[in-house]
């Protein structure tokens, strides 16, 4: 094992203790790059989850009390032990989820940069005083934390989607209770070591593992709960927020997106496909910000298709993700190949020809080709649904109005990325592209300081940045009368 075991805790962290489930049922947790179980984690249900938040609900009372120094103090201390064990940390994540191990150190280095931010962030939680109409009566805003958070993570960034949500949380003075992906676990489950060397209090941070509906379910109806927060699909999300809806917690979504690239004629063609190759290959493909329809207009298709076919084959290598060189990890599981395999299929069968790679790649694991097709046209499944893999694949397009009409042709609104040299056409896009996040000639542009959120079906609510905080907060107007 490339980890120190010590990290691979096979039980859930509750109150500041470590159990298992109470049928004593487990689940397996196995490596994507050589189908290996690494281990088991709990399979806890709502009872467990219960039990969770009411000692959540318990510690908020002492940890909102503290002052926003104090708790960013303990924050730091947490992200100081998560830096003391980077390497480990990489590889246990790389081992659980297959992305490379940089991009695992990567990940979890932007995640202490969250947690850091929310820690100075929460210094600068202000209230308002507003001129009152009345002669004999001052108008208070203050802003309260908003109470015990509930949150639902993906497998796609083991790590730093629970340290947005956990940042923001710790900082508001709100406690937590996560759930991290079946499939990763044990990235999460880590958070709560660091949490105990960091001295955090118990029943501040808590993480269970199990029954997802069950867990969720309790979530949303549990009345000491107050706010869920949510990353993964669409599906999922919306579930969520009906369960949520009944109950009139507060939610923020972060969901799926079906997010376009558009290339100009007029880009810099050499970033274009710098940029494409980031925002399409990146974790294999598996973010909800990749690039997953890839327009070019018509004067640079042919180029640009030559181009980026060069680049995919010079500089992506799949492989195991602890090996050295390696820039593409396994999907995630068998569904997430056979996904990609049928939207690659379901092109060819429409038309679509294929420029490079096409197939899976070795025996064991659930390795794909980094795969680019040229001729891709609107009714393909790629077209319309979010690939969640290495498929690129380039659709043609004459006119600056098309482009705009057919990238916001779609329910969704996270991601949208374009590539163009020419002032007057930047500020007109972006202002007209229906999206939370756009890449104006940069590919990727995640980072703690900017707000991340979309629109439409892709979600409700920002992370990060200073808006990030706002969800974990709730407005009291307090009216000071009889002066
Ligand atoms: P993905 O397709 O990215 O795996 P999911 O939405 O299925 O996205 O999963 C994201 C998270 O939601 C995971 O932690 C998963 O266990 C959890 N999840 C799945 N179904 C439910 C549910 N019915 N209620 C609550 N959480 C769920």
């Amino acid at each position: 094992m490339s980890f120190d075991p010590a990290l691979l805790k096979q039980f859930v962290y509750i109150n500041g203790a470590w159990t298992g489930a109470d049928s004593g049922q487990v689940i397996e947790v196995t490596n994507p790059a050589t189908d290996a179980v690494i281990g088991t984690v709990p399979n806890c249900g709502r009872a467990e989850t219960a039990r969770a938040i009411e000692a959540a609900h318990i510690a908020m009372a002492d940890w909102k009390k503290l002052t926003a120094e104090a708790r960013g103090d303990l924050m730091h201390k947490l992200c100081d032990a998560i830096l003391a064990e980077l390497d480990d940390l990489a590889a246990l994540l790389t081992s659980e989820m297959g992305k490379p191990l940089a991009e695992a150190k990567g990940e979890i280095v932007l995640g202490v940069k969250y947690i850091r931010f929310f820690a100075e962030e929460a210094k600068r939680v202000y209230g308002d005083i507003i001129p009152s109409p009345w002669a004999d009566r001052r108008i208070l805003v203050t802003k309260e934390p908003v109470g015990v958070v509930g949150a639902i993570t993906p497998w796609n960034f083991p790590n730093s989607m629970i340290a947005r949500k956990l940042g923001a949380a710790l900082a508001a003075g709100c406690t937590i209770v996560i759930k991290p992906s079946e499939f990763t676990p044990y990235s999460a489950l880590a958070f709560a070591i660091m949490a105990e060397k960091a001295g955090l209090p118990a029943g501040v941070i808590n993480i269970l593992t199990g029954d997802a509906p069950q867990i969720g379910a309790e979530m949303c109806e549990n009345p000491a709960l107050r706010k869920i927060t949510f990353t993964g699909s669409t599906r999922v999300g919306k579930l969520l927020a009906e369960q949520a809806g009944k109950h009139m917690k507060k939610v923020s979504m972060e969901l799926g997106g079906n997010a376009p690239f558009i290339v100009f004629d007029d880009a810099d063609l050499d970033k274009a496909v710098a940029g494409a190759i980031g925002s399409k290959f990146r974790n294999s493909g598996q973010t909800c910000v990749c690039a997953n329809r890839i327009y070019v207009q018509a004067g640079v298709y042919d180029a640009f298709a030559e181009k980026f076919k060069a680049a995919i084959e010079e500089q992506l290598k799949p492989g195991n993700g602890l090996d050295a060189g390696v820039t593409q990890g396994p999907l995630i599981n068998a569904a997430a190949l056979a996904k990609v395999e049928a939207h690659v299929e379901d092109a060819k069968g429409k038309g679509a020809r294929i420029l490079t790679g096409g197939t899976r790649v070795g025996n064991a694991g659930t390795f794909y080709a980094p795969t680019l097709a040229i001729n891709a046209t609107p009714d393909m499944r790629v077209a319309q649904e979010e690939t969640f893999g290495p498929f690129a694949a380039l659709f043609r397009f004459e006119t600056e109005d098309e482009a705009v009409a057919r990238a916001n042709d779609t329910e969704y609104g996270l991601a949208c990325y374009f590539y163009t040299r020419d002032l007057g056409r930047t500020f007109r896009v972006m202002e007209r592209l229906e999206y939370g996040l756009v890449g104006i000639n940069e590919g990727v542009i995640t980072t703690e300081v900017a707000p991340f959120g979309g629109v439409k079906d892709s979600g409700l609510g920002n992370e990060g940045s200073k808006y990030g905080l706002d969800d974990y907060l709730n407005i009291k107007y307090a009216c000071v009368g009889g002066l």
